[in-house]
C-alpha cells in the first residue's frame, strides 16, 4: 500500500458543533485503512485555492475517517460550506503519528488541538485526558473522551467551566509528581513549552504534534521547517512538520 494518495472522499456527516467549529465525518476505505492517529489529511478546499489545507485526523472510522476544523480564513471558510453527499479532494494520511506506549499516559489538548488526540485516546490503554478551551461554550466531545480515559480535566481560560486556567495547570501538579510516563500533547505554542520544561526536567517520554503553515504536505517546498537538536556545529538542524512530523519528540525540539 502507498504511503499516501490523492483520493476522493464522500462527506456522509457534517456538522456545526460550536461557534466556528465543524464535525466532519468522510468515506474512504484507502483512508480509513491507512490512517493512524497523530496523521493528517491535506484538503483541497476549492478550485480557487492553489494550496491545500492541512486537518489533522480525529478518528478512524471503519470506513472513512473524522476530522474536526475551525473556520480560520477562506480556505477553512469555503470547508465549512460543504454538504453531506459532497466530495472531497483529499491527500492524505500524511505524516507521523504517535508513538502508542504501555505506560500510564496523559493526553494534554488545547483549543483546536484537542481533536487531533481523539483517535490516540481510544488506543492508550491506560491514560488522564486534559483539555483545554478558551470558554464553556467551545467545551466539545467532553463525553466522547471521557469513555475513553480513567480521569478527564476540563479548563476554561476564563474558569466558566472545569478548572480555571489552562489543560497543564489542571494537572501540573500530578505531572510533577510523577503520575505519568508518557504525555502526549497538542495545542498552543505557550502550553506545549511549559509542557517540555517539566517533561525535561523530570525525564517523561513526552511527543508533541506541532502545527507550521504549510504548503505541499509532502515534504517538497520545505515551508514547515521548524529546528531541533543536533550534535553538530551549529547545534540545530531543521525538519519539516509535514514529513517528519507532525509529531515530534519533545526533548528534541526547539521551542
Ligand atoms: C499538521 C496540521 C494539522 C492541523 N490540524 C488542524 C485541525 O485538526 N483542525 C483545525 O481547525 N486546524 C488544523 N490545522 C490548522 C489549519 O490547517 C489552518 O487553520 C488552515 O490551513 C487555515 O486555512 P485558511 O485558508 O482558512 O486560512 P488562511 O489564513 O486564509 O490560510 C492561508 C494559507 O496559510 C496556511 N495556514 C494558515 N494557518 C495555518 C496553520 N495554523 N497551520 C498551517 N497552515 C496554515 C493555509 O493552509 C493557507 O495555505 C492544522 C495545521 C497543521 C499544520
Amino acid at each position: 500500500m502507498e504511503k499516501y494518495q490523492v483520493t476522493t472522499a464522500k462527506i456522509t456527516k457534517m456538522t456545526n458543533l460550536c461557534g466556528t467549529i465543524f464535525d466532519v465525518t468522510v468515506e474512504n476505505e484507502y483512508l480509513a485503512k491507512a490512517s493512524r492517529c497523530g496523521q493528517f489529511v491535506h484538503i483541497d478546499c476549492g478550485d480557487e485555492f492553489v494550496l491545500r489545507r492541512p486537518i489533522s485526523i480525529c478518528e478512524v472510522l471503519p470506513n472513512g475517517i473524522r476530522f474536526i476544523f475551525d473556520v480560520r480564513g477562506k480556505g477553512t471558510k469555503r470547508l465549512s460550506e460543504k454538504q453531506v453527499g459532497d466530495t472531497l479532494d483529499i491527500l492524505g494520511p500524511l505524516g507521523n503519528g504517535f508513538a502508542i506506549r504501555k505506560e500510564k499516559a496523559l493526553i494534554l489538548g488545547g483549543g483546536i488541538g484537542v481533536y487531533p488526540l481523539y483517535e490516540l485516546a481510544k488506543q492508550v490503554a491506560v491514560c488522564d485526558v486534559a483539555l483545554g478551551f478558551r470558554t464553556k461554550e467551545l467545551v466539545t466531545l467532553e463525553d466522547e473522551f471521557k469513555a475513553h480515559c480513567n480521569n478527564l480535566y476540563i479548563a476554561t481560560d476564563d474558569g466558566s467551566y472545569g478548572f480555571h486556567g489552562n489543560a497543564l495547570q489542571a494537572v501540573k501538579d500530578k505531572l510533577e509528581n510523577g503520575a505519568y510516563e508518557a504525555v502526549y500533547a497538542c495545542g498552543p505554542l505557550p502550553m506545549l513549552k511549559a509542557l517540555k520544561q517539566i517533561t525535561d526536567k523530570y525525564n517523561i517520554f513526552c511527543q508533541i504534534s506541532m502545527e507550521e503553515r504549510m504548503g505541499c504536505g509532502i515534504g517538497a517546498c520545505l515551508c514547515c521547517n521548524i529546528k531541533v537538536e543536533d550534535e553538530g556545529e551549529e547545534g540545530f538542524k531543521h525538519l519539516h512538520v509535514c514529513k517528519d512530523g507532525p509529531v515530534f519528540n519533545a526533548k528534541e525540539v526547539i521551542l
